[in-house]
């Protein structure tokens, strides 16, 4: 249905009334035809020009007559030819008076009151006196006329008279013209006036349409359609936009819609669509008014269709065009802390100024300051914030986790909706803080290695929190039928214990705790392991208890433990202390062990190594494996590729390691103890071991092939051959391999390229897993330097692992930055040829590598966070790897370069220089690097932003006059580590 409109009374709009003849404008005889045509003398007379006045008194021409009388009377008077001009229906207005036939003394009753109208269509003006003949046919009538009213006072000198107005229309005609005539038959008349019109519906503007003026129809009840099209700025809502415009030349039935289109508004009854005026905006095309632009926003030209916001304020995506443009907040206010050893409250008032909105969040930054020479470097992931970092909707957080003893500034940034949209970062109110000595905290897993009848060996990982260097361990231990004052103790170095002396199938309760200087972290919760009763032991000379590891391990320790004490405390009479311990065991292990987790057990810790290796290592048969050829050299013996065929599986192509004839008993257990940590692994990033071969000669270690050998000499022959992203694609893999060690409490030691092992798609596996080199006193191999306790590959190790051996996952990240180094650069040396003293030195005093040629910055970002000083703020591998898979889903992020990659020979980074971001001004910052003489030179050139200090390069500072080496090298070196700063700020940001 498209009739959506329909108004059918419409404001009025006077129909245009076209005149086609008006005898009242006739200035000479109007010289109508009369018929019969008069006779000098004759009484009876026809029709008769006679000059009169109108009711206002003006002269007009009129036809008279009046043959009361005379009875058969038929009298025609006919006009002049009248054009018809397009019309298609003619309306005839008659003003005319009539005589009362009663008031006419002695009138015969053949008296008439009425005459009749005809009308007579032509092309042409062809009548004579005679033609068209004086009957109706050819004629034709439109009506007989009578009087409304009639008069009964003959004054025909025009002084006194009643007139008559009466209007008839008739149609349709079609020729080109036409004649009227009117017939009297009796009566006693005078037509005063005779006015031939046809009617127009006028141009108009309806429902924002223009219509053109229209002829009406040639029927009285015929309707003419006329389109209307939208006025200027108007567009159509509803089409089609239709008026009709109907036999009186009215218009009615409006179809459709226009409507003032955005940024325009109805004025002048709806007849013109004006631009909205400055100042004022309509958002969406429609009826509404323009509207005032709301505070902070203005127009920048009339007819908008929006304000723009004021410098400074801003709107966000859903913030509705009417509402008042915003800003960010002001500081928040007021932060108080306070501190509890290594954790802390901050609590604070919101800002003063919320910029109008009612979404503002609060972060906190949190720096940790002092950690060497003043600067302040971002917190690490470690640091807790409850109950969030970002985005806090109260005006309170508890942080954790802290360093202990350590300075902090935290700052709390006041954003809301639009902080994002501002040029500038958001302020911030600041508090500093120093955490107070705390002890480590508690050990969290423990396990059993292994047991005899009077002994329990076993093994728990460091605290999450050392808050120090740990000193040595504690156990507490006391037979589970005894309380704690029963307990003994002894120490550990090392985060592993034998306690002997235990009583045949004891059970006992075993709790552990850190040391540092700051004191003792509080004991573990409580764990049960039992000693072999007698009967064990005498039956597992050769079928010992396997050794329990991991999460179904612990199930299985849990499982034992339980049953065991069940029977025992059954057999005891204890129900009650049963069901005591099967809660706690329960809650322990649910608690500490999380299903699936699986941790590494040092082949070492096993009194006979040789029971690690048939524990992790499958033996193969000598029959299975076809040597091929040698590929390389081994640190025990030749390295080679050959075939592996075991029975109901498919060949497959592996690498050989055999141990050279003439071995001691302790090189073969060296040798073979890689074989029972390779064992332990399993991840698509780690070599793969396929067994030993241990019961012929030569012992073999059987590991999945590596088509591609080692990563750093692959790297080196194929330099400048891969993309960026296959790169990446390397150190994804190596940083999951990693990852999966880290999490199995495996701490590799020497990560580096020469360790990688590349096959044929690429793929790289994390390998040598070989312990032998750090525990023997052989300085034959340059790379390992030794150390007391210990050989260490200086350039890859991290510097507290060189100081004070302190090997962690942590240290591993260390490595694994050099090893991204390696990689980007192809294989180049690390520090290249810097002796390792040089190097030992350049990383104390906080100097790093620069970006290898043509590394992307995202990285060389990743690689400074893997050479943090401070261990904790080195990123996790878990990091790690989300870091890289997001550059590998957003490529573009690995566009940008480090300006500075240009070329190889580039300085070691200063990484002393203290964090820009702490100062406020340029000139502050020169002062803090001890360049505050350069200050003037720095602002006549103009260097006046951090923004603008950041980009400059060797040639600006020369040109601002900076002309000492040493000053040169030392600003280039701190604009550098700007540039660094701001990156990293920049991406924590992002
Ligand atoms: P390694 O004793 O583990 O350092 O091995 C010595 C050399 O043998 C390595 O540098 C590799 O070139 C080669 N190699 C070791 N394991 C494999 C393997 N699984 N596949 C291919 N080549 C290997």
């Amino acid at each position: 249905m498209d009739i959506l409109w329909i108004l059918w009374t419409l404001p009025s709009v006077l129909a245009i009334e076209e005149m086609l003849m008006d005898s009242t404008t006739a200035t000479a005889e109007l010289g109508w035809t009369v018929y019969p045509a008069s006779a000098t003398g004759d009484s009876s007379i026809s029709w008769e020009e006679v000059s009169g006045y109108d009711e206002n008194m003006n002269t007009i021409r009129t036809y008279q007559v009046c043959n009361v009388f005379d009875a058969n009377q038929n009298n025609w008077v006919r006009t002049k030819y009248i054009q018809r001009r397009g019309a298609q229906r003619i309306h005839v207005e008659m003003k005319f008076s009539v005589r009362d036939c009663s008031s006419i003394p002695g009138v015969p009753g053949s008296c008439k009151e009425t005459f009749n109208l005809f009308y007579y269509e032509s092309d042409t003006d062809r009548a004579t006196k005679d033609f068209p003949p004086w009957m109706e046919n050819p004629w034709i009538k439109v009506d007989t006329i009578a009087a409304d009213e009639s008069f009964s006072q003959v004054d025909l000198g025009g002084r006194l008279m009643k007139i008559n107005t009466e209007v008839r229309s008739f149609g349709p005609i079609s020729h080109k013209g036409f004649y009227l005539a009117f017939q009297d038959y009796g009566g006693c008349m005078s037509l005063i006036a005779v006015r031939v019109f046809y009617r127009k519906c006028p141009r108009t503007i309806r429902n924002g349409a223009l219509f053109q003026e229209t002829h009406s129809g040639a029927e009285s009840t015929s309707l003419v359609l006329a389109r209307g099209e939208c006025i200027p700025n108007a567009e159509e809502v509803d089409v089609p936009i239709k008026l009709y415009c109907n036999g009186d030349g009215e218009w009615m039935v409006p179809i459709g819609r226009c409507m003032c289109k955005a940024g325009h508004e109805a004025v002048e009854n709806g007849t013109v669509c004006r631009a909205c005026p400055s100042g004022f905006f309509k958002t969406a095309q429609g009826d509404e008014k323009c509207l005032q632009c709301p505070i902070n926003s203005r127009t920048t030209n009339n007819g908008a269709t929006n304000c723009v916001c004021r410098n400074g304020y801003y709107r966000t995506d859903s913030d509705p065009l009417e509402m008042p443009c915003t800003t960010v907040p002001s500081a928040p206010q007021n932060v108080i802390s306070s501190v509890n050893e290594t954790s802390l409250m901050l609590e604070w008032n919101p800002p003063r100024e919320t910029g109008g909105r009612d979404d503002v969040v609060y972060n906190i930054i949190c720096k940790s300051c002092g950690g060497g020479r003043g600067g302040c470097t971002r917190c690490g992931d470690n640091v807790q914030f409850v109950p969030r970092q970002l985005g806090l909707t109260e005006t309170r957080v508890f942080i954790s986790d802290l360093l202990a003893h350590t300075q902090y500034t935290f700052e709390v940034q006041a954003v809301n909706g639009v902080s994002d949209q501002s040029p500038y970062s958001p302020q911030y109110a600041s508090v500093n803080i120093t955490t107070n000595q705390a002890a480590p905290s508690t050990v969290s897993i423990m396990h059993q290695v292994s047991r005899t009848i009077d002994s329990i060996t076993l093994s728990w990982s460091q605290p999450d929190q050392p808050n120090g260097v740990i000193l040595d361990y504690e156990l507490q231990y006391y037979e589970k039928d005894q309380t704690e004052h029963n307990s003994s103790i002894i120490k550990s170095q090392t985060n592993t214990a034998v306690i002997r002396g235990l009583k045949p199938g004891g059970i006992y309760v075993f709790q552990v705790r850190a040391r540092t200087v700051a004191g003792f972290g509080r004991y573990s919760g409580k764990m049960y392991f039992q000693t072999m009763t007698e009967e064990e032991y005498n039956t597992s000379i050769q079928e010992k208890l396997p050794l329990i590891i991991g999460s179904a391990a612990a199930g299985l320790v849990f499982l034992i433990a339980v049953v065991v004490i069940i029977i025992v405390c059954n057999r005891r009479g204890f129900e009650r202390a049963d069901s005591e311990y099967t809660d706690k065991l329960q809650h322990y292990t649910s608690g500490h062990i999380s299903p699936g987790m699986k941790i590494y057990i040092d082949p070492f810790t096993y009194e006979d190594p040789n029971e690690a290796v048939r524990e992790f290592a499958k033996e193969i048969d000598i029959s299975y494996v076809k040597i091929e050829q040698v590929i390389g050299a081994g640190e025990f013996g030749e390295v080679c590729s050959g075939n592996l065929k075991l029975p109901g599986k498919r060949e497959m192509f592996v690498a050989i390691k055999t141990l050279k004839t003439g071995y001691t008993e302790k090189q073969r257990r060296d040798f073979l103890s890689e074989a029972s940590i390779m064992g332990q692994f399993d991840h698509p990033n780690v070599i793969h071991l396929e067994g030993v071969v241990t019961k012929s000669s030569p012992v073999m270690i059987i590991t999945e092939f590596m088509e591609n050998g080692s990563l750093d000499s692959f790297l080196r022959q194929n330099d400048g051959q891969f993309t960026v992203i296959q790169l990446v694609g390397m150190l994804r893999g190596i940083a999951s391999g990693m990852k999966y060690l880290a999490d199995m409490n495996y701490v590799h030691r020497d990560l580096a390229a020469r360790n990688i092992l590349v096959n044929s798609n690429l793929v790289c596996k994390v390998s040598d897993f070989g312990l032998s080199r750090f525990l023997e006193d052989d300085t034959s191999d340059p790379t390992y330097t030794s150390a007391l306790g210990g050989k260490i590959p200086i350039r890859w190790t991290a510097p507290e692992a060189i100081q004070y051996r302190k090997f962690t996952s942590a240290s591993d990240v260390w490595s694994y930055g050099i090893v991204m180094w390696e990689i980007m650069s192809y294989g180049e040396r690390p520090y290249w040829d810097m002796t390792n003293q040089d190097v030992i030195n350049a990383i104390e005093q906080d100097y790093r590598l620069p970006p290898p040629m043509d590394c992307p910055s995202a990285l060389h970002q990743l690689m400074l966070g893997c050479w943090q000083k401070d261990r904790n703020n080195r990123p996790k591998f878990s990091q790690i790897v989300n870091n890289l898979d997001k550059m590998i889903r957003n490529p573009n992020s690995l566009k940008a370069m480090t300006p500075l990659s240009s070329g190889v020979h580039l300085p070691l980074l200063d990484r002393s220089v203290p964090d820009f971001s702490s100062f406020n001004t340029v000139d502050d910052w020169l002062d803090a690097i001890k360049m505050g003489q350069y200050k003037d030179n720095f602002a006549n050139g103009n260097f006046t932003s951090f923004d603008l200090v950041s980009q400059m390069t060797m040639e600006d500072i020369l040109r601002v006059g900076v002309t000492l080496a040493g000053h040169q090298k030392k600003i280039l070196n701190s604009v550098q580590m700007m540039r660094a700063q701001m990156n990293q700020i920049q991406s924590v940001e992002v």
